[in-house]
């Protein structure tokens, strides 16, 4: 039954993707089934989109009656849930004007346009640059492939948007060397994700926010990933007390619905985009909106932030146990419910086995295992998912140690 879909997907889509055997059929809160009945422990969260999990009953509502009201618009009309969902966007981020987008890369995009009108209504250059970081992900457009730090992405699609200047993470000094007379933005993931969980450094941010207040550079985070309350804040920035002048968000911010949006300052939104600079077909359609609306509530009144708080550190105290425990383990990083095990080699074959086990995790890059549940896990999962994974690299290490 699964092995006719696969071949069927196979000869209809594009290949783009490896995909792993399964059909997946339906989801019930912290679980996905396959078409075969076959359960899972969902740690990948549709990367990290099914904040709530599957069926949050209020959430499924919420949608349900917009649907029977109006889907879509276009913007060139206003809406009611449109208004409400950037309302509530502004006062969890603390950031002033909102475009919705259909997705994260699209988010990137209107992010860099907006960094460059910026500095062109301030000198009237068109020749300005943006320091992305290495090993960053910021999407697979060309504006969002063309801050995007790694290589592999990038290489066949050449030439990618000009003027684009590559730091270290966490290397102060690095961006430094990058800056120029030209320079209008600064971009980085607050936790970066595809490209291995690494978190921005206190030190690194605040100094970041220092040099681009110093010349006037915009700070551009990526909350993508890692915002909408997977590091224990609303948005991961929150807890460095630095600012950004722009960030994009996306994957949890819909809970499933296809949305992104890009938000900046007061400043940045009264001396940049103008009417006719910048649009969107889709973006922000009631639909979609009321999705975004209904996520905040939820959030807000089931006291995810603070869930995900107390949750967190016993995620990581058991990864923790098991860097001590496997030898193919080197490290745990992450923050709040991003985490990720770096390992000496691939991780596709641990990963594989534990979806065998009925565990779905993902990786993040080929040697990191990445942990991106749903925000509503509780420690029962938590341990559910540790005793799965421990079984696969039990399996993983005898097999290497056989192998020498
Ligand atoms: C997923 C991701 C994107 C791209 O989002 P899409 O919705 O896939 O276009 C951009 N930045 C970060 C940090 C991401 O994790």
């Amino acid at each position: 039954m699964m092995r006719e879909v696969i071949a069927e997907a196979e000869a209809a889509l594009l290949h783009t993707y490896n995909r792993y055997q399964i059909v997946l059929e339906r989801g019930e809160g912290v679980y996905l089934y396959d078409m075969e009945g076959k359960k899972y422990l969902d740690f990948a969260s549709g990367i990290g989109v099914f904040a709530l999990g599957y069926h949050y009953r209020d959430y499924d509502d919420a949608l349900k009656a917009q649907i029977d009201k109006l889907l879509h618009t276009s913007n060139y009309y206003y809406n009611v849930p449109a208004v409400e969902a950037a309302k509530k966007i502004k006062k969890i981020s603390g950031m002033d004007r909102v475009f919705f987008t259909n997705s994260g890369a699209e988010a990137v995009e209107g992010a860099v346009k907006t960094a460059r009108k910026y500095a062109y209504r301030k000198d009237g250059r068109t020749d300005h640059e943006i320091i992305a970081m290495n090993h960053s992900f910021h999407g697979r457009t060309m504006g969002a492939l063309s801050v995007t730090g790694t290589p592999k992405y990038r290489e066949a699609f050449a030439p990618m948007i000009g003027n684009i200047r590559f730091a270290d993470m966490n290397d102060a000094g690095s961006v430094k060397a990058q800056i120029t007379d030209r320079t209008c933005a600064v971009i980085l993931e607050t936790v970066q994700g595809e490209g291995g969980i690494y978190p921005a450094r206190r030190e690194f941010l605040q100094e970041l926010r220092r040099i681009c207040d110093e010349r006037d550079v915009l700070l551009i985070l990526d909350e993508i990933q890692c915002g909408m309350g997977r590091t224990g804040q609303y948005f991961a920035w929150q807890g460095y007390g630095v600012k950004p002048d722009i960030m994009t968000t996306a994957k949890a911010l819909g809970g499933g619905v296809p949305v992104g949006a890009f938000l900046m300052t007061e400043k940045v939104g009264a001396h940049s985009l103008e009417a006719g600079d910048h649009g969107t077909t889709y973006g922000g359609n009631p639909f979609a909106a009321a999705a975004v609306s209904k996520m905040i509530d939820l959030m807000e009144e089931n006291h995810i932030v603070e869930h995900v708080r107390e949750t967190a550190p016993y995620l990581e105290a058991r990864l923790d146990d098991l860097v001590g425990k496997y030898d193919c383990i080197t490290e745990r990083r992450g923050s709040g419910l991003l985490q990720g095990l770096a390992c000496r080699g691939p991780v596709s074959g641990i990963i594989a086995g534990a979806m065998e086990r009925g565990l779905i995790a993902i990786n993040a890059g080929p040697s990191v295992i990445r942990l991106i549940p749903p925000l509503v896990i509780g420690r029962e999962h938590v341990d559910e998912m540790i005793a799965i994974l421990e079984e696969s690299l039990r399996e993983y290490q005898g097999e290497s140690h056989a192998s020498v």
